[in-house]
């Protein structure tokens, strides 16, 4: 049996939070292997602000390059339209029918995981991996959040201490465009492709 990890989001662009929660997790949890899956393009985000499932695919494959085991994933991508994780999720079992899967959330999104579609759905096909983004937010948060909306599912739930980068793809993006530097915030072949490419100018 392999313990996989499973890391969904926009990236745009991945950041030093992604990579550090990613790093962390993988040797906190033992993962045998870490699928990362970018978004499809949600439609309100077609903006020019915004780049395409390319960039960002590339992005993630630069940024992640030198990691064994860990695969970038374009089943959202291909899917297209809106990313429901549980349908993701749903599809992930199916091609790992005997494995433990887990899936790596950001304090925000687990704040909000009582209205993502089907839950319960998600719930039964993976274990979700919680850490806090703030320094004001501790382990007993995500651990009260889990308790008031989810008591029956507890085991179901993984928080991890995790010391956190206070950074968003947005800030970054809002530097690049702003003309400040995002040096230590993202990772230098990452950096240097979002200047070839001219990203969020
Ligand atoms: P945006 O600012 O565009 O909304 P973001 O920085 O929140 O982007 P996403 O791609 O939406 O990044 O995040 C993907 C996943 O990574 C989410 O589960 C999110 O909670 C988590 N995450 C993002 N930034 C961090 C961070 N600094 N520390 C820990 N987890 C993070």
């Amino acid at each position: 049996m392999m313990r996989i990890g499973i890391f969904g989001g926009t990236f745009d662009p991945p950041h030093a939070g992604h990579k550090k929660y990613a790093d962390e997790m993988k040797s906190k949890l033992s993962l045998d292997k870490l699928i990362v899956i970018p978004t499809a393009t949600p439609p309100h985000k077609t903006r020019d602000s915004f780049s395409s499932a390319e960039d960002r695919l590339r992005m993630l494959n630069l940024l992640f390059a030198d990691d064994a085991g860990v695969e970038i994933s374009d089943m959202e991508i291909i899917r297209g339209g809106k990313s429901y994780t549980y349908e993701t999720v749903t599809l992930l079992r199916g091609d790992y029918p005997d494995d433990e899967l887990i899936f790596f959330i950001g304090s925000d999104m687990l704040f909000t995981f009582h209205q993502w579609v089907n839950p319960d759905v998600i719930l039964d096909c993976v274990k979700i991996c919680a850490v806090s983004r703030k320094d004001d937010i501790g382990e007993e948060k995500l651990e009260d959040y889990i308790e008031e909306y989810f008591p029956k599912d507890k085991e179901r739930f993984i928080t991890c201490d995790f010391d956190p980068i206070e950074l968003s793809s947005t800030q970054i993006r809002k530097a690049i465009c702003n003309g400040e530097s995002v040096e230590g915030l993202i990772d230098e072949k990452v950096l240097k492709y979002i200047k070839e490419k001219e990203l969020y100018l």
